[in-house]
């Protein structure tokens, strides 16, 4: 067994029984690596301490053995964050079908609605509520 094969199978008895990696722990890492570089490009101590706290709290949860309880908190955290994460994925798909789509806001309920793009004056309608209104797309 080679050097490497060693450190691997120390690796993985180390790591078994322990939780590991989940979206939250990938989450605060990227974090920490923000709050870092933030923190060392303005020269705030504070930021650059809550960076090593993120990084720290990961660190914990990825060693830790109580992995009911870890996955617990992934959860909770996933549910906390589902309207940014749903917020996001949608300016995503707006910025990636820009040259298909211009969008507009509903000025009634404030429905998203898209129309094509270039196909001149256009009256929309409302899919939720009904009203129409004039546009130019
Ligand atoms: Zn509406």
């Amino acid at each position: 067994m080679g050097f490497f094969d060693k450190i691997r199978a120390w690796f993985t008895r180390f790591m078994s029984g322990r939780y590991g990696v989940d979206q939250m722990n990938h989450e605060l890492v990227i974090a920490a690596l923000v709050l870092t570089v933030l923190g060392t490009l303005t020269g705030l101590g504070l930021v650059t301490i809550i960076g090593d706290v993120f990084l720290i709290t990961a660190l914990v949860r990825m060693f830790s053995k109580d992995r009911y309880r870890r996955a617990a908190e992934n959860q909770a955290y996933l549910q906390k964050t589902y309207k940014l994460r749903q917020g996001m994925t949608e300016r995503m798909n707006r910025f990636r079908n820009r040259k298909k789509f211009r969008y507009f806001s509903c000025p009634k309920c404030k429905a998203k609605l898209r129309v094509p793009r270039g196909v001149g004056n256009v009256t929309i309608t409302c899919k939720g509520c009904g009203h129409k209104f004039d546009k130019k797309a």
